[in-house]
């Protein structure tokens, strides 16, 4: 949104949820009445994902991630849905990011329509190779540091960097993907997050410990054990008994065949350091000559734009916004439609709405408008507010949606007895002048 001309607050028609018709949801089928759903391309933890084609427009292949919510989505799941949508949607001028060009929801499934990454997983083509020359995956190094670095300068940290959430296009560029595990920074405390998260083998001692810690720093060892991987074709640490695996990660007991070279090895050790203190952070890796050998910025980004230039024109159909913010998102019908997400589980336990201020007002606003009904306000353990009377417990949750959009739950975690349709009414009213939409459109 531009400092002048801030366009004028939606109608409140606009939020409605946009239905949609969905033929059962697999290969052969219409969905979201555009895309015609053709093989399966993947099937992650969460999701399958399709190949896919508008039916306007049988030249343009996209992919297309269904998430079935009755089977996947339960409450712990909603937020990874919803970082994934968030961070793909900060993230996707960088030509090594996999963009997300819309996001839909219907009452059981979500569907993420994305750039197709038509060569497939990196992680396929290093078992074919089984493992790449110093060349090879020094390009692939470069692009995945390039990319990262762009996250983290967004204020986003992957978390969960490793082959298979790698892959390429048609021209054989990396294109990151899942971003289902990233931290946002705005969710930081004190300047560092505290869930753990990632693929063992690929995470970082610190991360494991359940202490605070650094996403930044948390990539950088992952970037180290996937260089390994890259020259070595296994991984540097593989033990199925846990405790065995971050001992030897803590005593960097991992060792290299004679074929990988010194200053590689140099930059693999300093990557993997336990210490996260003293771990090479990613923009001193970029300054090293190793790093640098035959890596132009410059061309990486120029093809980045290419690319991105012909995708707009070739794709125009798309509602595709280079920027979201909360106007943008509320007045879009289709473009991000994340209302559809939340609906099925909603109950009478927990209210849910938009806001477009800070996390810090946001929460002042709670804890004044809890304290005018009589609640006490309290700080919990992972630092967010509740609001306490007698038996009652409300939880406060605050996710950052998109740019400049705040989603926020109050959620009933005790004293459902003494806790109404009254008391809900009262907290709603209290709340009303910072709402930009609720999501429900029946009263909580
Ligand atoms: P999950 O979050 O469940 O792990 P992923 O996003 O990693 O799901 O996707 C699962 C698999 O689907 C990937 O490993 C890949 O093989 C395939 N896939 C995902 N996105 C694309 C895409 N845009 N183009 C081609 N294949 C994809
Ligand atoms: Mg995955």
């Amino acid at each position: 949104m531009g400092p002048t001309n801030p366009p004028p607050p939606p109608p409140p028609s606009a939020t409605k949820i946009r239905r949609t018709t969905s033929a059962g949801g697999g290969s052969g089928s219409i969905i979201l009445d555009k895309y015609h759903l053709g093989r399966l391309l993947g099937r992650g933890s969460f999701a399958k994902v399709y190949l896919a084609r508008l039916l306007e427009n049988s030249d343009s292949d996209v992919a297309i991630k269904v998430i079935d919510k009755a089977a996947t989505v339960d409450a712990a799941m909603e937020p990874r849905i919803i970082r994934e949508v968030s961070a793909m949607r900060r993230l996707h001028q960088h030509p090594n990011i996999l963009k997300l060009h819309e996001v839909m929801a219907t009452k059981s499934k979500i569907y993420l329509v994305m750039e197709l990454a038509q060569g497939g997983e990196l992680f396929a083509k290093l078992n074919r190779c089984r493992r790449f020359s110093e060349a090879t995956a020094r390009k692939y190094f470069q692009q995945v540091v390039s990319a990262l670095r762009f996250c983290h300068q967004n204020g986003v940290f992957h978390r969960d960097i490793k082959p298979q959430n790698l892959l390429l296009d048609q021209n054989g560029l990396l294109k990151i993907t899942d971003f289902g595990l990233s931290a946002l920074s705005d969710q930081k405390r004190d300047g560092l997050i505290y869930t753990a998260c990632g693929t063992p083998a690929y995470t970082a001692p610190e991360v494991v410990y359940r202490k605070g810690y650094d996403g930044e720093k948390a990539d950088a060892w992952s970037c180290g054990v996937l260089l390994y991987v890259f020259l070595v074709g296994s991984l540097p640490f593989d033990d199925s008994n846990l405790s065995n695996m971050y001992r030897a990660m803590h005593r960097r007991s991992f060792e290299f065949p004679d074929w990988v070279s010194k200053s590689a090895k140099i930059v693999i050790y300093r990557l993997m350091d336990p210490n996260p203190n003293t771990r090479l952070s990613l923009e001193e890796l970029i300054k090293l000559s190793w790093f640098k050998k035959s890596f132009s910025q410059e061309n990486l980004s120029s093809q980045g734009e290419q690319k991105l230039g012909s995708e707009i024109l070739k794709q125009s159909e798309f509602k595709y916004l280079p920027r979201v913010n909360a106007f943008d998102l509320i007045s879009m019908s289709s473009g991000l439609n994340l209302s559809g997400l939340f609906e099925a589980e909603l109950n009478s336990k927990e209210m849910r709405f938009t806001c477009d201020m800070g996390v810090v007002e946001i929460e002042k606003k709670v804890a004044k408008v809890g304290a005018g009904l009589g609640y006490r306000v309290e700080i919990g353990k992972g630092g967010g507010i509740r609001l306490v009377k007698g038996r009652v417990v409300l939880l406060l949750e605050i996710w950052e949606v998109a740019i400049q959009l705040w989603l926020v739950e109050l959620k009933l975690v005790d004293g459902v007895m003494e806790f109404g349709d009254l008391q809900w009414e009262e907290l709603k009213s209290g709340l009303a002048d910072i709402v930009l939409s609720w999501h429900k459109e029946v009263s909580c």
